[in-house]
């Protein structure tokens, strides 16, 4: 149901000598360009102007575009066409308002607010109340009949204008607020009267000038310039930087500025502001649901600092403007065709909309969202699928909190974003960093009396985070949805104290490092480390969903599954077949160690081969399983591939060992036998003998450089009856399942080849046995014989290698390595300073490096496909569950990707959504 009440005008060249229109003017019914104009205009920016042209009541105003942002990063100073342009528009909106910025009786107040194409919440900066100067403010008093009203505008206007402008820390002024709050004995913020707030302006005027060594501009003009070059600087700020890497958002599109007049939500118990969506972010539910306050202005809302009234309330209070409101959304709504997320302000009894956008949301809400658009006509199936992003499906598979035996409930706060966390508490975001990021994995959750955008790298690390204040459309609650993270929020009954790093609730008192458990479906917090459930992937929207995204999908999607049980999972996420399965974490079984540590301490073939025919029915009865489970869809087994000391105990520990065995005493001495146990010391008088051998093995396998060492098929060839006894396993298990009716198709694949000679050698045992099996057996099945391309060498030469290989697999974590030279262990130590310069956009272990390790993967398709033109191909590095790098198999050709089971369904998506965009020639919906 297409609307057309809100037509998009024509933009008017009016600046043809100089050729850029670096401002867009809206206001009076009117604006210079339109909704589709995000890249120059951002998305604040083209709403506004289209909301404008729509005729809805937009305070006027004028965007300066993106370009001049660009211009301003590539040379610190905006061009003097820009300067030029914005004191036109100034006066086009002093004309239009009969009003002059700062000045006369009725003086123009702006807000200057950054928006860039991407909405980027919070992560950029504002600044309100521009124009406010030490003459303007009395005017306002006089005017607006409430001195409290304009001194309290100009002192936030100081606050943030130092903050932002002069870079004056926050501290610096809320300690000047806090005192006068004392002095005076006043409770609330709004327990100071006009008089008070000018004592606190003298004062915020001192601090300017201490910190700044200038005073605050009285200028109104020099204000505006200060601001709007302030807003551009603040795109390259820490935290906009980080969000945008995060959210995968080019560093290059820069942000735009909007100047509005303002609109005072904060005149008196008739004003108010608020936010809100036009469905339920959190469950996709269609109702009115937002939040507001009276007597506010808008970072009230959204900082938290006031717990806001749900917008409902608004009906009873102001019935007029609610209806209003509630009309406007409803149209720009239709209009859209999404879910909006609005802003909006009331004036004395006047309704202004300051900004809709097509609002964040749960992944529940995003499918939810979907299928009720597609049935109320707005828009299409075809459309429907483009709503969702991939890895938000990844809500459907959260957790639950497991709550067998006592809970208690601490506290209940807003369910601001679903799924369950458990964690150790930390009160900061560095601390949460410090354990919980650079691969420590301690699991921690961020507890917070408000999040602000600063603490952003602490929320990508927090498994999830709990605030004390704020609603639902807090900081903390907008980014832990867009996260797809666990958040409980407005928790009102926990005291939170960061500097003493406590927090207390029910009179009890929680330390940093305590446990916790949040639900942030029903917002409640446990004390305690509960568990955690998994959750059902068979929710019947989310199926409908896929229903209509699968068919347009091209490539297969496979697990990763190396054991039956995650086989069996993989298969009820949906799973095609298993495209890895690393047969070395099956040795790890408790009964299979000890065999595995026998055959690699062997002295020779022989004794070798004792232990592996241990081994062998253990393997058999795991890949029994695991074919079972994938009855009817191929199933990759790699031969062993990790160095062989991983199974052996760390060569320093026996060396001290060794060391101290001589002073041992008996307790210390039985322990030693029970450790050492597997690898053949029965009893106290073994150790003096078995651990010098033991060392000596462990020395003869120490590699300096273990993953570039011997690894891989080195082990099959230089242990062949390796090979043969796997290649027996999956051989027997085959013939055995496929008896029992079971459609079974193996591929064996052998790990890192270089070359040719090695894949013909492994092949050419793994065909023997395969014939042995069959002709013991008197039965075949059907199966391939592939290679993992996990070198640059196995890539170049792919064309040889394809004459004994029938598939490829792209081993991208060892390609990665190997490719850019780079430890896929350790580079975590270099790779936050490699974001913060910009030289890596994204860690290429998570997001294949298109450009390099990504030409490999073209190249090497293409020249096995020469070779084998039936040649199937495939990726199981941890890429294949990533979107942007799934969308590139895609494009590459590749028949099927291969991931862990848990993204699986977000590889479904992506992969659809690839070839969804390619047939209906749309920009795929998900990609920035
Ligand atoms: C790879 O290298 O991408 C791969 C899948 O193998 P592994 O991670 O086991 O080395
Ligand atoms: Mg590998």
């Amino acid at each position: 149901m297409a609307t057309t009440m809100m037509p998009e005008t024509e933009v008017e060249k009016t600046e043809k000598k100089s050729g850029t229109k670096y401002v867009y003017f809206f206001g009076g019914g009117k604006a210079d360009g339109n909704g589709k104009m995000k890249d120059e205009l951002g998305g604040k920016g083209a709403g506004l102007a289209e909301m404008t042209n729509a005729g809805l009541p937009v305070p006027p105003g004028f965007t300066i575009q993106t370009e001049a942002c660009r211009e301003y990063m590539r040379n610190n100073s905006v061009s003097v066409d820009v300067d030029r342009q914005m004191e036109q528009a100034l006066k086009q909106l002093e004309q239009l308002q009969g009003q002059r910025l700062g000045k006369g009786e009725n003086p123009l107040l702006v807000s200057v607010r950054s928006g860039a194409k991407f909405s980027m919440p919070g992560m950029m900066d504002t600044i309100l109340n521009l124009g406010l100067n030490d003459e303007s403010v009395e005017a306002l008093a006089k005017r607006s009949n409430n001195p409290r009203f304009a001194n309290d505008s100009y002192r936030r206007l100081i606050q943030m204008f130092g903050n932002v402008v002069l870079d004056i820390p926050k501290d610096a002024f809320d300690e000047v607020f806090e005192a006068k709050k004392k002095q005076k004995k006043a409770r609330l913020d709004t327990d100071l009267d006009a008089k008070a707030l000018k004592e606190v302006i003298e004062e915020y005027k001192k601090v300017v000038k201490k910190h700044a060594k200038r005073d605050f501009p009285q200028n109104p003009q020099e204000q505006l310039v200060m601001a709007r070059d302030a807003v551009f600087r603040s795109w390259q700020n820490d935290r906009a930087k980080h969000y945008r890497r995060i959210n995968n958002i080019s560093d290059d599109l820069g942000t735009a500025v909007n100047v509005q007049a303002m609109v005072f939500g904060n005149l008196g118990e008739t004003s108010g502001t608020g936010v809100g969506f036009t469905r339920n972010p959190a469950n996709g539910n269609k109702e009115f649901y937002g939040e507001f306050l009276l007597n506010a202005q808008g970072e009230d809302v959204v900082s938290g600092v006031r717990t806001p009234v749900h917008i409902l309330e608004l009906e009873k209070l102001m019935p007029a403007v609610y209806n209003q409101l509630r009309e406007i959304t409803t149209r720009l709504e239709k209009h859209y065709k999404d879910m909006q997320d609005f802003e909006f302000t009331i004036q004395d009894g006047k309704l202004y909309m300051l900004q809709t956008r097509n609002g964040k949301r749960t992944g529940l809400a995003a499918v939810r969202v979907a299928l009720q658009m597609v049935e109320e006509g707005l828009i299409t199936k075809d459309e429907a699928i483009f709503r969702v992003d991939p890895n938000q499906l990844y809500d459907f598979l959260v957790p639950r909190l497991d709550e067998k035996g006592k809970v208690e409930v601490l506290a209940k706060g807003l369910p601001a974003s679903p799924g369950a966390a458990v964690g150790q508490i930390v009160f900061t975001a560095d601390e949460a960093v410090a354990k919980a990021g650079h691969g420590k994995n301690v699991p921690v959750i961020l507890v917070r009396a408000e999040t602000t955008p600063e603490d952003i790298h602490g929320m990508e690390v927090a498994k999830g985070i709990l605030t004390s204040r704020g609603g639902m459309t807090s900081h903390a609650a907008v980014v832990t949805r867009g996260m797809g993270k666990c958040c409980v929020a407005g928790a009102g009954d926990i005291e939170v104290n960061e500097k003493a790093r406590e927090m207390r609730v029910k009179g009890k008192v929680f330390k940093e490092g305590d446990w916790i458990s949040l639900d942030g479906t029903t917002g409640r917090v446990i004390e305690g480390r509960l568990n955690t459930l998994p959750p059902s992937p068979d929710d019947p929207e989310m199926l409908k969903f896929m229903s209509w995204a699968d068919p347009y999908r091209t490539i297969g999607v496979r697990a990763n599954a190396d054991i039956p049980r995650d086989a069996i999972q993989a298969r009820a996420f949906g799973a095609e077949g298993i495209g890895l399965c690393r047969t070395e974490h099956m040795f790890f079984g408790e009964k299979k160690i000890p065999h595995m540590r026998a055959m690699i301490l062997a002295k020779d073939e022989k004794e070798r081969r004792v232990a592996l025919k241990k081994l062998l029915p253990m393997q058999r009865e795991d890949f029994i399983g695991v074919f079972r489970a994938m009855d009817g869809f191929p199933v990759t087994i790699r031969t062993l591939d990790p160095p062989l000391h991983e199974f052996l105990p760390s060569r320093e520990a026996l060396m001290v060992d060794l060391a101290t065995l001589a002073y041992a005493d008996a307790k210390q001495k039985k322990a030693l036998v029970e450790q050492y146990h597997d690898y053949g010391v029965k009893a106290v008088g073994d150790l003096k003998k078995k651990l010098p051998e033991l060392l000596k093995r462990v020395e003869q396998l120490h590699e300096l450089n273990p993953m570039l060492g011997h690894r891989g098929c080195r082990l099959g060839i230089t242990y062949p009856e390796i090979t043969e006894m796997q290649a027996r396993a999956i051989f027997e298990a085959a013939v055995a399942v496929s008896r029992d009716g079971v459609k079974v198709h193996p591929e064996v694949m052998i790990p890192l080849t270089s070359g040719l000679k090695e894949m013909a050698n492994q092949a050419a045992i793994v065909r023997r046995v395969a014939d042995e099996v069959f002709a013991e057996k008197e039965r075949r099945v059907d199966y391939l014989v592939g290679t993992m391309i996990e070198l640059p060498r196995a890539a170049l030469v792919a064309d040889e290698i394809a004459k004994e290989a029938e598939f490829f697999s792209f081993g991208t974590n060892d390609l990665t390595q190997t490719t850019m030279g780079i430890s896929r262990d350790d580079f975590n130590k270099v790779l936050p300073t490699y974001l913060e310069l910009g030289i890596l956009k994204q860690d290429p272990f998570a997001v294949l490096d298109r450009e390099g390790v990504g030409q490999l993967v073209r190249m090497a398709t293409e020249r096995g496909r020469k070779t084998r033109p039936q040649l199937k191909v495939g990726i199981c590095g941890e890429h294949g569950g990533e979107p942007s790098s799934v969308e590139f198999c895609y494009q590459v050709g590749l028949n099927y990707v291969s991931c862990s089971p848990f993204r699986v369904l977000t590889a479904r998506l992506a992969a659809a959504q690839a070839a969804a965009s390619d047939k209906l020639k749309v920009e795929a919906g998900r990609t920035k």
